[in-house]
């Protein structure tokens, strides 16, 4: 066997990519022609469109506003999403006289623990996909969907059909995993925010997840799940035929000796400031605690130095937790203040880059970037290989446009 001839390929189609019939044929030719040209490839599919949500709400019909569906139930209901479209992605495949095979996620040998709507992969036992591929057949698996050890369909979260790709492509040491989306890579901004935002030809993981977790297209645990197996990911579009963006943890070529790599920006920020706080051990326990519970996740934290014994804490969650987080705070007993306020809507502008590692200056460049803006700062963190500003919403087009300019990202190299 030729080497091509014996390396897997996983490929994986998401919701928008099969939403209809057309659109299935046309992905069915592009997998022929790869199985063809000598690959043994596996397909993971989402569900046709938004059938997910479909699902959902009716789901929701059928049990009244009182009570919520039962999860089990609900993990098999929306695991069949992924079976019409992985069935029909088989069909549309042996019409072109392809041998192919639709398997569900417990046919795959897709096991996960118990926890239904967020399951993770325990593991994969990946005898029957090899079998099949030896048979020469494509493989389509129903993304996003696994069984739990009492033999109960399990669905690993919204979005996760991607995570079902990565890890098939860790399980059968697959040459690469490739992600065919409605976008065409991974860009050096959001394109729509900066006109001059460049199409990235690769990212190291740890870059991607720090992108991916800030608003770049792509589900985070993916990008994690492949940084832990090393599986080289392909974003691409998967109707335009266009080099996308590959994602790996190689040694860094061109691109990735910049320093900065992107400017990642997230809109979606609220600041809830607690002033007035007693200062003593615990007290950004006690307030925090209450929304670890909840499931909420703080992201930057500032304490001031005390003044008078008291100190000003101030944090930023996501948009939709702002509400609950304030009244969180307000109710819980155990730290005294004055008072906790909502600081209003932000917006998390962040420059990302492994480069800046091992360089000083860039945090001077980026704030004074931002100044020549007028743009002003309210919060900054750091990562070892992100800096972020929050600021006011009104500011991030001036403030993305800004930074992507001084870092020179819409220059190749
Ligand atoms: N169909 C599932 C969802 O909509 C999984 C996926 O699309 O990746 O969340
Ligand atoms: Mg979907």
């Amino acid at each position: 066997m030729s080497e091509a001839a014996s390396s897997v390929v996983v490929q994986k189609y998401g919701g928008s990519s099969v939403s209809t019939a057309e659109k299935i044929r046309t992905i069915a030719k592009k997998i022929c022609d790869r199985a063809r040209s000598g690959h043994r490839v596996v397909v993971t599919v989402s569900a046709m469109g938004d059938s997910t949500d479909e699902l959902i709400a009716l789901a929701n019909d059928v049990t009244g506003p009182r009570t919520s569906p039962s999860l089990r139930e609900m993990d098999t209901l929306l695991s069949t999403g992924e079976l019409v479209s992985s069935t029909l992605m088989a069909m549309a495949i042996h019409s072109l006289d392809q041998d192919a095979v639709s398997l569900s996620g417990q046919q795959a040998g897709i096991r996960t623990n118990a926890i239904h709507g967020s399951a993770r992969i325990a593991s994969i036992d990946t005898a029957r996909i090899l079998r099949e591929l030896d048979s020469g057949r494509v493989v389509i698996v129903a993304g996003f969907q696994g069984l739990d050890e009492t033999g109960d369909v399990t669905t690993l979260g919204r979005g996760a059909s991607d995570t079902t790709a990565v890890a098939l492509a860790a399980a059968l040491s697959a040459e690469r995993c490739e992600i065919y989306t409605d976008v065409d890579g991974i860009y050096t901004t959001d394109p729509r925010i900066v006109p001059g935002a460049r199409k990235l030809q690769e990212i190291g993981y740890e870059e991607m997840l720090e992108m991916a977790s800030l608003g770049a297209k792509m589900n985070p645990r993916s990008i994690e799940l492949a940084a832990v197996y090393g599986v080289p990911v392909l974003v691409a579009s998967t109707f335009d035929d266009v080099p996308g963006t590959l994602i790996h943890g190689g040694e860094p070529t061109m691109e990735l000796r910049r320093a900065v790599t992107g400017i990642a920006i997230d809109r979606n920020v609220v600041k809830i400031i607690v002033r007035g706080v007693e200062d003593r051990p615990g007290v950004a326990a006690g307030i925090l605690q209450p929304l670890a519970d909840a499931g909420i996740s703080v992201d930057v934290i500032v304490q001031n130095t005390s003044d008078d014994g008291t100190t000003d804490f101030t944090f930023t969650v996501g948009e939709a937790d702002g509400q609950r987080a304030l009244d969180l705070v307000k109710r819980q007993q155990d730290v005294a203040f004055r008072d906790a306020t909502d600081g209003g809507e932000l917006a998390k502008v962040s420059i990302v880059g492994t480069g800046m590692q091992n360089g000083p200056g860039y945090a001077a460049t980026m704030f004074s970037a931002l100044a020549g803006a007028g743009v002003n700062i309210d919060m900054i963190t750091t990562s070892e290989i992100r800096i972020t500003c929050i600021v006011s919403r009104e500011d991030v087009t001036a403030a993305a446009s800004a930074l992507h300019d001084a870092f020179e990202l819409d220059r190749a190299e």
